[in-house]
């Protein structure tokens, strides 16, 4: 005998789908995701169901920073580039950026966010991990907020400026770089080297 909750379950999910979603009925991958935001449990679709739940939440999700901006603001303060992965959280190709091959000593200076000059990465924490972005292995205390990002299919941590919000990459651990075991793969078009060391004296720390 069928258990009397499954029953249920069952009777609901029909229901919803052919009294609520007539004209959607044929797009089962959207009824799966449906059913999973009801809090119902899906079998076949089950995973892509969960990952256009993220894709939804993470596009919904709004964070406020100290350095707040209108979009116009944003759009007139930086170039095209700059406004669409800064702002826009996209990515520069690989093997093109400012920064990419640029190995300063310590005393020469540091990594800015490029938005908002907020002081991120030091000199040395700069490493080449052979990725075709610039990599860092550590940054200045407080300096970064992060934000799981479960965009195209995985999930990442997302390293954002602490002070404007502005996109800088992302941080992956565990790949044995360097003592920190800690990777942060940014675009050189977030980030902007300024020569000298940060106005105040910050400790280095890791993120993830
Ligand atoms: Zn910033």
């Amino acid at each position: 005998m069928q258990h009397l909750g499954s029953f249920f379950r069952q009777t609901i999910k029909r229901n919803f789908k052919r009294i609520y979603l007539p004209s959607r009925a044929a797009d089962h991958t959207h009824t799966q995701l449906l059913a999973f935001r009801l809090g119902y449990k899906t079998t076949s679709t089950s995973h892509k169901a969960q990952h256009q739940h993220n894709l939804y939440k993470h596009t919904t999700v709004t964070m406020s920073f100290p350095i707040s901006k209108t979009d116009a603001e944003w759009k007139s303060s930086l170039s095209a580039q700059e406004y669409d992965v800064i702002r826009n959280k996209g990515t520069e190709a690989p093997g093109t950026g400012e920064y990419n091959k640029l190995y300063p000593k310590a005393d020469e200076g540091h990594f800015a966010c490029r938005a908002c000059k907020n002081p991120i990465y030091s000199a040395t924490a700069k490493f080449d991990s052979g990725c075709g972005w610039p990599a860092f292995d550590k940054c200045y205390e407080g300096s970064i907020t992060t934000e799981i990002d479960q965009t195209m299919g995985l999930k990442r941590i997302e390293i954002m400026c602490s002070q404007c919000g502005g996109h800088l990459g992302h941080v992956f651990e565990g790949e044995k770089f360097t003592d920190t075991n800690e990777r942060h793969c940014v675009n050189s078009v977030s980030i902007k080297f300024v020569k000298g060391k940060p106005a105040e004296e910050k400790a280095e720390v890791k993120v993830a």
